[in-house]
């Protein structure tokens, strides 16, 4: 007998659908390398597809031809996806239908406060909004996570539990300023692809506990989760364009694939390297293995080793 949580976890005898979904703050980097490589292993390994979706749904955050960096990027380094691009930018009419969908189970309220007056809150209860009735004049909307789920199952870093007071009561769906918040347009967008399972990197990890809730909430089962270790650098700050991770030099596409394998934990033959892009990737779906994905947060500063 499966619990509602396994259920909600397991999609079963599906094609496999992977993806790989960047946000065009920045350009690839060795950290969503990781990622997209990672990701479309496990796809191809198990004969699935692999769809890239360009996550632009926050232009504040957005960089000038980051989305056209990444996808050139991605190409010269043979990570060639399946059917075409989807960008969020153009899909607010179904994160609107899916929020509609939360607002008919009396699943959201309109919340004015401030971001200093929500870090003041007790994280386990909603704010004050919740019961008011506020009006949605320049609201945030947000769901009431009131009954949260604090566990689930990971295919690389197993059961995953939320640390005590972790799992707030509340989440955003939809922001003051008019835009989707992260959480309600992922899980739109992972449902709407039929995706079957969701490899990304382990700084999603407390993400995971949200959308679990809303998979729930539109009483959709979740995909599966493999959550990657994180790649940090020197100062053991997570790799990420926020401090300025190196961009990929495209021109070192064999580099860097090799790198990013071992980083993985497939251990490449040192004739690999000299090999064409094309045949590496051949020998890593080949070689691909789950069971050797390191669990822990690893370092890269040029070199790659395990803490
Ligand atoms: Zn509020």
């Amino acid at each position: 007998m499966t619990t509602p949580q396994q259920s909600l976890t397991s999609i079963p005898n599906q094609p496999y659908i992977g993806r790989f979904a960047p946000s065009p703050s920045g350009e690839l980097h060795f950290g969503s390398l990781i990622t997209a490589l990672g990701s479309y292993l496990q796809a191809k390994k198990n004969n699935g597809q692999w769809l890239l979706r360009i996550e632009d749904i926050d232009p504040p955050r957005e960089v000038a031809g980051a989305s056209q960096g990444i996808i050139e990027s991605l190409e010269r380094h043979q990570l060639l996806w399946d059917n075409k691009i989807v960008y969020q930018s153009q899909r607010s009419h179904m994160y609107e239908g899916r929020l509609a969908e939360l607002l008919q189970q009396n699943l959201t309220y309109n919340c004015h406060c401030t971001r200093a007056e929500l870090a003041m809150l007790d994280c386990k209860i909603c704010c004050p909004c919740a019961d008011q009735g506020k009006s949605p004049e320049g609201a945030a909307i947000r769901f009431k996570n009131t009954q949260a789920i604090t566990t689930f199952y990971d295919a690389v870093q197993q059961q995953v539990v939320a640390d005590n007071n972790a799992v707030e009561a509340q989440f955003c769906l939809k922001r003051k300023d008019g835009l989707y918040a992260y959480q309600l347009a992922v899980v739109s967008d992972d449902i709407d692809q039929g995706i079957t399972e969701v490899v990304r990197g382990a700084d999603l990890l407390q993400a995971t506990f949200y959308q679990l809730a809303l998979y729930r909430a539109f009483a959709v089962p979740a995909p599966r989760f493999v959550h990657l270790p994180l790649v940090i650098n020197a100062e053991g700050k997570k790799l990420s364009k926020q401090n300025h991770a190196q961009v990929l030099d495209p021109n070192r596409a064999n580099h860097n694939l090799v790198d990013a394998m071992k980083f993985l934990g497939l251990s490449p033959p040192a004739s690999l390297c000299k090999a064409k892009v094309e045949t590496m990737l051949n020998w890593a779906i080949e070689s691909w293995d789950l069971a050797h994905v390191p669990k822990v947060i690893a370092c890269h500063d040029n070199r790659i080793a395990e803490l």
